[in-house]
């Protein structure tokens, strides 16, 4: 439980009492929704995008504290972003969660390296990427 505990610390549970650019986007022109049945998560991603870049980003849904603050932590990391800067703090992010964090320059990732812990726990893998993964979908 103590490993768990710690996984659960600090800023992801600031972000999963207090989740950032929650709710319904209006204007959006793309979304994309996920699931991710191992756990139960349930997430909606809403992008408003001007040209290349994603001007406006939101999600909704529900799930465990690792999914909803992952989501929220990747709205506020892509938010401003190119499509291509976006899909490259995803592969970061990919890379670091299933414990390829060596490869990675973490310092890019900002706030989203302290999922790095997630990479002890492979079911939670699954948790933490679903927003990516939906975003990316979103943004097909
Ligand atoms: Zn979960």
């Amino acid at each position: 439980m103590s490993e768990l505990q710690e996984l659960y610390q600090g800023l992801i549970l600031d972000h999963n009492r207090s989740p950032r650019n929650f709710g319904p986007l209006e204007g959006a022109d793309r979304h994309a929704e996920g699931y991710n049945p191992l756990c139960g998560d349930q997430v909606k991603v809403e992008v408003k995008l001007e040209g290349d870049r994603v001007a406006d980003i939101k999600f909704s849904g529900n799930g465990c504290a690792i999914s909803k603050a992952s989501a929220s932590l990747m709205t506020a990391a892509v938010k401003g972003k190119s499509v291509a800067e976006a899909q490259a703090l995803f592969e970061g992010f990919h890379s670091l969660v299933t414990g390829h964090g060596d490869q990675v320059d973490q310092k890019a990732l900002g706030k989203l390296a302290i999922f790095a812990g997630v990479a002890e726990f492979p079911v939670r893998v699954k948790c933490a990427t679903l927003a990516w993964h939906t975003l990316r979908d979103a943004l097909k």
